[in-house]
C-alpha cells in the first residue's frame, strides 16, 4: 500500500473590502475545492432576502451575541460598520480542524487582525483587492443591495481597510474572476502541501526506510 500524507485542517481567513468579490469567489471555492468548509459566523443584523438561518449566518438577537461574549465562545467578533455584531464561534472551526477539514471564513479586516494580534489560533490569510476604487463602487452600485450612503460608508471603509494589507500572507486581485478564483485555489491547495503540517511524517519515514 502507498503512502498517505495526513495534514491537520487549515484556517483560511478571508477579508476584503466590501463588494470586492469575496462572497462570490468563497462560493466558487468551495463549490471546486474538496475538504473544505465555510464558517458560518453569528450576526445581529436582519436576514436579506433568500438568506437561510444557519446557512448564510445564525441570525440572533443583540441579547444571545452578547450572551455568547461573556460564555467566551468567539474566536473573534467585530461590529461592522459600526452598526451590527459579526462573529466567529468556536463551535464552527475546531472540531473541523482537528478531523483534518480545512476551514475558511469570511470575516472583515477588524476581526481578520484581532486573530493575528492574538496569535493563538494557525492560519493562512487573504486580502482580496478589486482592481481599482472606481471598479469597487461600480460593483456595489450594479449589486444593487446598499442604500447610496451605505455605499459611501464602505468605500470610505474600503480606504481604511487596505492598510492593513501588510499584514497578510497573501493577495488576491479580483479583476477578471476566473483568473482570481484560480489564484485563490492554488493557494488553498500549496497550504496542504507543507511539511510542517503532516502529522504522520514518521510513518513516511518508516515506509521508506524499513525492509
Ligand atoms: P463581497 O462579498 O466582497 O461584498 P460580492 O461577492 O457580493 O462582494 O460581489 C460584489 C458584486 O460584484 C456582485 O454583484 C458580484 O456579482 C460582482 N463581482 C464579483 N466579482 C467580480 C468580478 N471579478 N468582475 C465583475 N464583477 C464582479
Ligand atoms: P454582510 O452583512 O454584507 O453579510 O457582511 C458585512 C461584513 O461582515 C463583511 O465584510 C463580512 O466579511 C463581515 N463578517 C461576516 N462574518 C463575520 C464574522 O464572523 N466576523 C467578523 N469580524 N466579520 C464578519
Amino acid at each position: 500500500m502507498g503512502i498517505e500524507i495526513k495534514t491537520k485542517g487549515e484556517l483560511f481567513i478571508i477579508s476584503a473590502p466590501s463588494g470586492s468579490g469575496k462572497s462570490t469567489l468563497i462560493k466558487m471555492l468551495l463549490e471546486e475545492v474538496n475538504n473544505l468548509e465555510y464558517s458560518i459566523s453569528y450576526t445581529t443584523r436582519e436576514p436579506r432576502a433568500g438568506e437561510v438561518n444557519g446557512k448564510d449566518y445564525f441570525f440572533v438577537s443583540e441579547k444571545e451575541f452578547e450572551e455568547m461574549i461573556k460564555d467566551n465562545e468567539f474566536i473573534e467578533y467585530a461590529r461592522v460598520f459600526d452598526k451590527f455584531y459579526y462573529g466567529t464561534a468556536k463551535n464552527q472551526v475546531y472540531s473541523r480542524l482537528e478531523k483534518g477539514i480545512d476551514v475558511i471564513m469570511d470575516i472583515d479586516v477588524q476581526g481578520a487582525y484581532q486573530i493575528m494580534q492574538k496569535g493563538n489560533v494557525d492560519f493562512t490569510s487573504i486580502f482580496i483587492i478589486p482592481p481599482s476604487i472606481e471598479e469597487l463602487k461600480r460593483r456595489l452600485v450594479e449589486r444593487g443591495r446598499d442604500s447610496v450612503e451605505e455605499i459611501e460608508k464602505r468605500l470610505i471603509t474600503a480606504r481604511d481597510e487596505i492598510k492593513y494589507l501588510r499584514h497578510f500572507d497573501f493577495v488576491v486581485v479580483n479583476d477578471i474572476l476566473e483568473d482570481a478564483l484560480k489564484s485563490l485555489k492554488s493557494i488553498v491547495v500549496s497550504e496542504r502541501h507543507r511539511v510542517l503540517r503532516i502529522e504522520n511524517i514518521y510513518e513516511i519515514y518508516k515506509h521508506f526506510t524499513e525492509e
